[in-house]
């Protein structure tokens, strides 16, 4: 297998990284991007990176994007990550891009998906106050009244919910025996809220037209899109590792303590250069999971998916807080990105499925 970039990838890595120094290369930048850290998400720079084609990367010509593949979109996920670009609607939004590609009709298509690649930010609601890692389990139901539906039930940690144009909703139609049978995706519109949102539905209705693909079909529709969902997360938190790799090993050049560069310690030689192995191993793995999706974007990929989450997750965790850790008390002030970056990175082993979900995952294709 060919873990090379072609000439138009690394000329796409190299424009991304232009861009990323260009618009949020300073702290002063970032700060007022984000509302001096308080926000994830800028729109005014996302819509930017709309017209220059980089949103619609995954999603095909007819409906306005580029018709391009899963490996460049990790790349762009790798990248604006690394290069701090506050655009956290990106991930969820991709999610449900994969969805409605799989299982929308054209109409649906047209006007998600075209909304997308210009620079609409989408949402997916599945998790309850009693269902987490047991989604399955959720209650949330939408009943069938006058031809469409009435949702009822609560939501919690939908992310962008705030700014999303729409939130799927992964709801319940159908009581049965087995858990995973009777579930459906509906849109409904968006609500408020802040970077997560708790939704209390309350008799929200919705049209037919608003179901996505086929009713009492949830669950088998949620499995169909999680190779791409944990890959996204995975080369998203891929770039935040890098980052916080490229800030403690720029610091340790430069800060001095006994007369002498902290970066001349053996010490801490030794964990940038594990730290800088295990990122490369990360970077193999998620290319070579997107390129296994690209092959064939319907195959379901259980042990990959989770594996590449499992992994590149808890790597960027440990590249976070060792990154800190040899910053010493600047890595945990809020002048630098470090302390940023290790909440990043904590939260990622809890998100789109925890670290000992994807394990079982794993386990499970071993037979256990
Ligand atoms: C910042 C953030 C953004 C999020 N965004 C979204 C979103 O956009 N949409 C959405 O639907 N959800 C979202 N979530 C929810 C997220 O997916 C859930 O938090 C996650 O799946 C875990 O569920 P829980 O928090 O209820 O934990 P629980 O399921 O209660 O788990 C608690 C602990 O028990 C462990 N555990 C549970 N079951 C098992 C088991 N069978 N074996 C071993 N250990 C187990 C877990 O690994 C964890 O350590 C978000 C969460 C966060 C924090």
């Amino acid at each position: 297998m060919d873990f090379g970039l072609t000439d138009a990838q690394q000329d796409f890595v190299a424009a991304i990284r232009d861009f990323c120094r260009r618009e949020c290369g300073t702290q002063e930048q970032r700060a007022e991007l984000t509302n001096s850290h308080t926000e994830a998400h800028n729109d005014a720079l996302y819509r930017k990176m709309g017209e220059l084609g980089w949103l619609g990367v995954t999603i095909p010509e007819e409906y306005g994007g580029s018709g391009g593949r899963m490996l460049d979109a990790c790349l762009f996920m790798e990248e604006t990550s690394r290069g701090l670009a506050p655009i956290g609607g990106y991930a969820t939004t991709l999610i449900v891009a994969g969805a409605t590609q799989r299982f929308g009709t054209e109409e649906q298509k047209a006007d998600v998906l075209g909304g997308i690649a210009n620079g609409n930010v989408e949402a997916i609601a599945m998790t309850e106050p009693e269902a987490g890692s047991d989604v399955g389990s959720l209650t949330t139901s939408a009943e069938r009244v006058n031809g469409g539906f009435v949702l009822r039930g609560q939501k919690v940690f939908c992310s962008n919910a705030r700014i999303a144009r729409h939130i799927l909703v992964v709801c319940r139609t159908t009581k049965a025996d087995d858990k995973h049978h009777g579930l459906s995706m509906i849109w409904i519109p968006t609500m408020g809220g802040r970077e997560t949102a708790h939704l209390y539905l309350d008799g929200v209705e919705a049209p037919e037209s608003a179901v996505l693909g086929e009713l009492d079909q949830g669950w088998t529709q949620l499995m169909a899109g999680l190779n791409v969902e944990r890959l996204i997360l995975a080369a998203t938190m891929l770039g935040i590792g890098q980052r916080a790799f490229d800030d403690a090993l720029a610091y340790v050049k430069e800060r001095r303590q006994f007369g002498r560069p902290i970066g001349s310690f053996q010490a801490l030689q030794h964990r940038l250069a594990d730290l800088a192995t295990e990122l490369h191993a990360a970077r193999l793995m998620t290319h070579w999971v997107a390129s296994k999706v690209d092959e064939d974007p319907d195959r379901m990929l259980p042990r990959e998916a989770s594996m590449v989450k499992l992994f590149v997750t808890e790597t960027a965790q440990k590249a976070a807080l060792e990154g800190m850790q040899m910053m010493g008390g600047y890595g945990y002030s809020s002048e630098y990105d470090m302390e940023r970056l290790v909440r990043q990175a904590l939260v990622s082993t809890i998100y789109g499925g925890t670290s000992e979900i994807q394990r079982n995952i794993i386990a499970k294709t071993l037979g256990l």
